[in-house]
């Protein structure tokens, strides 16, 4: 007898907590659980870090008595889970292309030993995983295919793994049995990609909603110096070189983890850098020290990445901007598991967007037309260089309103908030700021400088710098210095908004064997200053945050 699905009934609740040991379903996990049970239907579902997706996949084979099978990308997560599960008495198994005694694995599993079955992709669609499924298929009750971390599947995804594409075939095989496609992040365009290429028929779309309310986010400048930079990031009541709590710090290298790794440990900072050219059996001690809370911190690229399961995360930094805004979102969603406020802290450089083409051109799947570097860069750059509310605009890029007031929101309304408005003084009183001075003033510098000098020459300049770096002519000339009452990281904005809006063009060359960047003025540019001269009531207008 199929009970009532409006709501779960006592019987469901009954094994919810002798399994699981929860009291209720979340609601989203009883949509999506009760749809399957019900009406074998197919499923994308959208849920943030912490929401608890596996429920959705477990429950349904312990409730039917059947099997789950379940896709996932990582075998360590998936070790995790099978171990968990068996604590709960739920028997689970795993299978990769390299697994030990895996033809023992494989009798067990026909003779119905295992309620839930985790597959790698790649098992899965070789010829072993094909024929299993064509076993399986004709002896016992495959109730259930998960797809989780489905974003995996599509190339706008900001982790993309070309086996998943081939999971679609599993539909031809097991034409009757449900799929859920399931994941933390997912655009509207990633969520098409995944329902084609799983080919979901009718599927129940779950959103769980992105906002992650406890997350703090900022954004600053790199600068040359990292203990400058990492002085903004240390909970100066703990003394020095104390982090927040837990802390992961995002680098976009392996090198560059090292460095970081070294630079702190010299501070007396518990620290390990953690990247996929260590072993393997180092990751894991590293992993599990962080765990137990015998690593305060980690210094890792984002081969440290799924599977991070630590509630009490208090710190995200990333030592370079990331790859795209889906990537970053789902680095930072692994802050604040538990609901306690975090802070998530966002380094940029230019330099970094280089790193992303180098990084993408060595990639295995650099073949892959459709990596959409470019793309994803330009998203990323404009959550950097944004006036308005930070999580408004993460959350609005996936697709959401955000229109509720958060004390613990971002930099941007913190300094609105604080009524530190200096960046916008000047903002009249429709919510303008006029950039005329400013840019005059950064395009005279590099006209009076040449065009021949990078950014950081141009701020010397323009903030009246003694530095030994400037040239002494140069600290003799009439406009030294007629940059100062604003701060570093204003000029270096300054000097962005120019470029993006083609007023400079940026130019390389090779010295010694560095690749080196200067700026000079455009056609543009050098109009702009010279209508300056004729027009006096030229203005470069754009919109401050209201
Ligand atoms: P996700 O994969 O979405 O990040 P998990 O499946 O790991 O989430 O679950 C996150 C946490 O939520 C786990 O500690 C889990 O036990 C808990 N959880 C899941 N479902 C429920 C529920 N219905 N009631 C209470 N806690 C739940």
């Amino acid at each position: 007898q199929i009970p009532s699905y409006e709501n779960p009934s006592f019987y469901h609740l009954k094994i919810l907590k002798k399994y699981f040991g929860h009291s209720s379903f979340r609601s989203l996990q009883w949509g999506i659980i009760s749809s399957i049970l019900k009406d074998k239907r197919d499923n994308c579902a959208i849920m943030s870090t912490g929401y608890g997706k596996s429920l959705c996949y477990q429950y349904p084979a312990i409730y039917t008595g059947g099997i789950a099978l379940v896709v996932s990308p990582l075998i360590s997560l998936m070790e995790d889970q099978v171990l968990s599960l068996k604590v709960a008495n739920i028997q689970a198994c795993l299978l990769g292309t390299a697994q030990k005694e895996k033809s023992k694995v494989l009798t067990q599993i026909m003779e119905k030993k295992y309620s839930i079955i985790y597959l790698t992709p790649e098992f899965l669609i070789g010829e072993s995983g094909i024929a299993l499924l064509t076993e399986m298929k004709k002896q016992l009750d495959i109730c259930l295919v998960a797809v989780d971390e489905a974003h995996c599947i599509s190339s706008w995804g900001h982790d993309f793994r070309p086996q998943y594409r081939k999971l679609g075939n599993v539909r031809d095989i097991l034409p009757g049995v449900p799929i859920l496609a399931i994941t933390a992040t997912a655009t509207k365009r990633v969520e098409l990609d995944i329902v084609k290429s799983l080919r979901l028929q009718n599927p129940k779309i779950s959103h769980s909603g992105f906002d992650r309310p406890n997350l703090y986010l900022e954004v600053f400048h790199k600068n040359q110096d990292i203990m400058y930079d990492f002085t903004k990031v240390l909970d100066r009541s703990l003394g020095t070189w104390k982090f927040p709590g837990p802390t992961i710090i995002y680098c976009l290298t392996r090198k560059s983890t090292e460095s970081i790794a070294e630079f702190l440990k010299a501070r007396d900072v518990n620290c390990a850098a953690y990247h996929a050219g260590k072993s393997l059996k180092e990751r894991k001690e590293t992993h599990e020290k962080f765990m137990k809370d015998q690593l305060d911190v980690i210094v890792a690229t984002c081969a440290f990445g799924m599977g991070i399961d630590k509630p009490d995360v208090r710190c995200i930094v990333h030592y370079g901007t990331p790859s795209s805004l889906e990537a970053y979102y789902q680095e930072i969603g692994r802050a604040g598991r538990d609901g306690e406020p975090s802070r998530c802290v966002l380094f940029f450089s230019d330099a970094d967007f280089r790193t992303h083409l180098l990084i993408a051109d060595k990639s295995d799947y650099s073949n892959f037309k459709g990596s959409h570097v470019e793309e994803k860069s330009t998203n990323i750059r404009k959550y950097l260089h944004s006036t308005e509310c930070r999580r408004a605009y993460i959350l609005h890029y996936f697709g959401e309103d955000y229109n509720g007031k958060n004390d613990h929101c971002c930099d941007i309304c913190c300094r609105k908030d604080a009524g530190m408005e200096e960046n916008y003084e000047g903002v009249d009183k429709d919510g303008y700021y006029d950039f005329k001075d400013d840019f005059k003033s950064m395009l005279k510098t590099i006209e009076a400088l040449g065009g021949r000098f990078g950014v950081a020459i141009y701020i010397l300049f323009l903030r009246g710098s003694r530095s030994a770096k400037l040239k002494d002519q140069f600290k003799k000339h009439p406009l030294h210095g007629c940059g100062k009452d604003k701060s570093e990281n204003w000029w270096k904005s300054i000097n962005n908004l120019l470029l993006q809006e083609k007023y400079i063009a940026r130019k390389s060359f090779c010295m010694h064997g560095f690749t080196t960047y200067l700026f000079e003025l455009t056609h543009k540019g050098e109009r702009f200053l010279e209508d300056l001269e004729k027009k006096n009531d030229l203005k470069v207008e754009v919109k401050a945050p209201s």
